[in-house]
This record gives C-alpha cells, structure tokens and sequence, in this order.
C-alpha cells in the first residue's frame, strides 16, 4: 500500500485534562471538542496518530522543540506563537477570563491587590495576567494543570485565576466551586488553532484544513461542539 508507506504516523500532543476540548471518559479513553475534531478529520483525510497526553506546557514545547509533530490542546493562536508555530484554520474562539471561588468577596480586579493569583505555566491567560500584575498589585502562582489549579483557588491558597473563559465556565457548570468574574465580557478574544513546528508538518497542516474546511461544510463540526457546549455555543 503506497499510501501506508508515504503517510507517517504522527505524534500528536494534547493537554490531559482541559475539558471540554480534552479530557478523558469513563472508559480512559481521550474525548472532546478537539479530540473528535482531530480524529474525525484524521479519518477522512487518511492519517493516522499517536496521541500524547500531557501539561500543557510541554504538549506546546513538544512540537516546537520538534519532538511530536502536532498539537490540538485548546491552544490560542497567538503572535508570539506564530513565531515558532504554524497554525490550522481557527477552530473555536475563546477569550480570557478571570475567576475566585465561589463564596469571595472579591469583587473587582482591584481587590486582588498583595493577595496570589493562581496561573497555568505556558498559558495566553498566565501572560495576561502577568500584563497587569503591576497595576493590580497580585502575587502568582504556577501550576501545570487546570484541576490542581482550580482546587488550590478554592482551599483558598491562591484567591483567583485567570484562563480561557469557555473552560473555567464548562467547570463551574460541572461543580467546580468558583465564580467567574466577566462571564459576559472575555477580557481578550482569540482563537484556537491546530499547531506544528513552523515550517515542518506542512502535509499534516494541509491535511487538518482540508478535513476542517469539510467538517465545517457538512456541519459535522457544529455537531460535535454542540455535543459538549450546547446548541447555541
Ligand atoms: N488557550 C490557552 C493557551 O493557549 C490555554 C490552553 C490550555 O491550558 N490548554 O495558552
């Protein structure tokens, strides 16, 4: 089979747990939002691949140290990315958002001033937040992933956080015991996107774009975010 022969088998990292892009079933097996987008698109297109769970941060270095060849992690396209990365067609738009636990009496950005705010190393949200840490006069705090984050808020540890609005909104709809704080107006709008290595993987880029563009068109895509967010997400 020629086509076995010509198409590797890429590796492709995701972030263990940010739901409702990426996390794991009852049965341990990996779902989401940009799991099915991945493995739908994969499908069709003809590729197959490894996925590689893991924080983050190292997902991301990952594909730009040129170790895996890809990574769908409900990563934000940024310029200081597109740097070192290539990206997919934007798949979702997402903004930043801030949040405290759910019984704080904090009301406004203001009030975080000398308490800790808690941030995920390598993140869009981790950057805003250090963006104004001056003004607002907050200490920080770095974890790797999202739960562990979420839990030191709410032992009180740290007093805030600050990450993608459509997630801290998926986990507090799930019983994550925090507020979110702008729920109607995300603090920065942005997309995510598929990445590889900037200039490597163009194969694979076009793949994901091709199988996007379809996915959009026949309304699979509509379907599968619906799944997760809802009809009117
Ligand atoms: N969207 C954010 C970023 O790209 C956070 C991604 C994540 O934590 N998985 O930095």
């Amino acid at each position: 089979n020629i086509n076995a022969a010509q198409t590797p088998n890429y590796i492709i990292t995701t972030d263990a747990t940010y739901p409702p892009f990426d996390f794991q079933d009852k049965n341990n097996q990996y779902t989401g939002i940009d799991q099915e987008i991945l493995k739908t698109i994969a499908k069709r297109q003809g590729f197959t691949y490894t996925l590689k769970p893991m924080s983050f941060n190292a997902a991301t270095q990952s594909v730009s140290s040129g170790q895996a060849d890809g990574v769908i992690a409900g990563m934000s396209i940024t310029d200081e990315r597109k740097a070192v990365f290539d990206f997919g067609t934007p798949y979702y738009r997402s903004g930043i958002g801030w949040a405290v636990k759910k019984e704080s009496n904090i009301k406004s950005l203001s009030d975080l001033k000398g308490q800790t705010v808690a941030l995920k190393t390598g993140t869009s949200g981790a950057d805003y937040a250090l963006s104004v840490q001056k003004k607002y006069g907050f200490k920080v705090t770095y974890f790797n992933d999202s739960d562990t984050l979420y839990n030191d808020v709410i032992n009180g540890n740290a007093q805030a956080t600050f990450g993608d609005l459509p997630v801290i909104q998926y986990a507090v709809k799930n019983g994550t015991q925090l507020k979110v704080m702008n729920s109607k107006s995300p603090i920065q709008a942005g997309w995510y996107g598929f990445g590889v290595q900037k200039g490597k993987n163009t194969q694979l880029l076009a793949d994901f774009n091709r199988g996007f563009a379809e996915i959009k068109k026949d309304g699979t895509y509509d379907k599968i975010v619906a799944k997760y967010l809802g009809a009117s997400a």
